[in-house]
């Protein structure tokens, strides 16, 4: 049993903990990290870091067996999962071994163990009690399953997915937003039959209509099935596989079924209910300055409502770390966080979709600009189709960019700078963009804005 006593104690060691604890030491305070499980959290070991390697993976067995298109000769003889899991687990390895370094250079003070909040200023972990002035919650998010569907066997989540050691003959989805759409796209390249079950009208159904119906085009395209606006009855599982039942009496048998139907808020047990914080269906709910009800206590990342994504939870930890610094630091509202979808098509997006900027600022006072892939040269010559459109309120401001094509993930930084300063059209049109490049589009749809297109019609 024994006291230890920090300026600030992060509950969580996750994308927002680390963050918040790297700042807080900077900034000169001491800093406890409680983590219960490996400091990196989802992001670095069961979610963005793994994905995107078996995302390239694929990408790479694309490339194989498409190459005679590029002139090279090659044969595709399949996915050896052996050496994908090799290739994967590696990063994840390399890259925790990398942040594992970082905070005990910094003088963060980690603690493994599992946290529980007791007081406004001490978290019990095991039979010791960690004081902070302050504690910053950064307790992470599980896959939800839905009311009468159990985890299990054949049914799985991201985390299974992720760990399987062969490709399965057909997969059904259960869920067609970020994480159904990625994992689709992985197996369909690994040469697995896929089927989405979403309950929304379209996949990938947070972004600009324009985006989701062209992602469906290119997921047909690619022979990925798709049941749209029609929800998930039951399944029966058995030594072959699984049968979906959805409400409509379609039937979907498969081998797996994952469960992509959203990530929950990791809050239930923590005392946080107990401290007297006020919470909403498990999330913990802050100001905008991301402060609990409860004085000196903050809460971050994906308990936190809104975008569950990394770089919010960076963003967020190193905002609380200025703020209990008295540094005053700028509040990002979820509108101006970029988004990606890293499939075959990505998508990428920030801002406000043309249907919500219409809603909201009234559908004469906004022109939006969706220039074709099709006209760019360094699409044609990667082979992607796709496009980027640009919403902007007349006379105004840029306040929306979406778009769908390969790499154009790579792309949402310069959409991001034009949204976050608010800059208009007239004012970035001038800029010069390299040739070729994909954000060459970029220049097209704002010169086509500003009403001096070079090459569009
Ligand atoms: P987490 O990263 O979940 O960290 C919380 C930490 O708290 C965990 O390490 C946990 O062990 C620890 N913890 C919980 N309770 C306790 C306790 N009582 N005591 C001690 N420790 C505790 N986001 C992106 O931006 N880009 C992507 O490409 C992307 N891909 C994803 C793919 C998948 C399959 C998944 C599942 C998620 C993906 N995400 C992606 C989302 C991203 O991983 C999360 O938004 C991010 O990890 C949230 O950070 P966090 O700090 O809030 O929580």
């Amino acid at each position: 049993m024994s006291e230890q006593s920090f300026d600030i104690v992060v509950l969580g060691g996750g994308s927002g903990g680390y963050a918040t604890a790297l700042r807080a030491v900077q900034l000169g305070f001491t800093v406890a990290m409680i983590e219960k499980d490996k400091v990196g959290g989802t992001c670095l070991h069961r979610g963005c870091i793994p994905t995107k390697a078996l995302l390239h993976s694929a990408e790479v067995a694309d490339y194989a067996r498409e190459s005679a298109k590029y002139g090279v000769k090659t044969t595709f003889d399949g996915i050896d999962m052996t050496a994908v899991t090799a290739y994967r687990q590696g990063i994840v390895d390399s890259k925790y071994k990398g942040l594992q370094g970082l905070v005990k250079a910094r003088g963060i003070t980690t603690i493994a163990g599992e946290g529980k909040l007791t007081s406004p200023t001490t978290v019990q972990v095991g039979d010791d009690t960690i004081t902070g002035k302050h504690i910053v919650l950064a307790t992470g998010s599980y896959s939800r399953s839905l009311p009468g569907l159990e985890i299990g066997g054949r049914v799985i989540t991201s985390e299974q997915a992720l760990q399987l050691d062969f490709v399965p003959k057909k997969v059904a989805i259960l869920g067609g937003g970020v994480i159904g759409v990625e994992f689709a796209s992985v197996w369909k390249s690994y040469g697995a039959d896929v089927s989405i079950i979403e309950a929304l009208p379209h996949l990938v159904p947070n972004e600009d209509e324009s985006v989701s119906k062209q992602f469906e085009r290119a997921y047909r395209k690619r022979g990925i099935e798709f049941s749209l606006g029609v929800r998930f009855q039951s399944v029966t599982q058995n030594d072959q596989g699984v049968v979906v039942t959805l409400e409509d009496g379609k039937t979907i048998e498969a081998e797996l079924l994952l469960v992509a139907v959203g990530r929950g808020p990791v809050t239930s047990g923590l005392g946080y209910d107990e401290v007297g914080i006020t919470m909403d269906r498990g999330f913990v709910i802050t100001n905008e300055r991301l402060a609990t009800n409860v004085p000196g206590v903050y809460a971050i990342g994906d308990i936190v409502p809104g975008l569950q994504l990394a770089h919010r939870s960076f963003q967020q930890g190193i905002f609380v770390a200025e703020e209990i610094a008295g540094l005053n630091p700028i509040v990002v509202e979820d509108l101006n966080i970029p988004k990606v979808t890293y499939s075959d098509p990505e998508v990428a997006s920030i801002g406000y979709s043309e249907a919500k900027a219409k809603e909201k600022f009234g559908a004469d006072q906004v022109t939006s600009y969706d220039y074709s892939l099709g006209g760019n040269g360094k699409s044609h010559i990667i082979g992607t189709t796709g496009s980027v459109k640009v919403v902007r309120v007349n006379d105004g401001p840029i306040i929306g960019m979406h778009m769908i094509g390969a790499r154009v993930g790579e792309l949402i930084g310069e959409a991001q700078l034009a949204v976050n300063w608010e800059a208009y059209p007239e004012d970035i049109a001038p800029l010069v963009h390299a040739h070729p490049t994909q954000n060459e589009a970029l220049g097209e749809a704002f010169l086509m804005l500003a009403g001096k297109p070079l090459h569009a019609i």
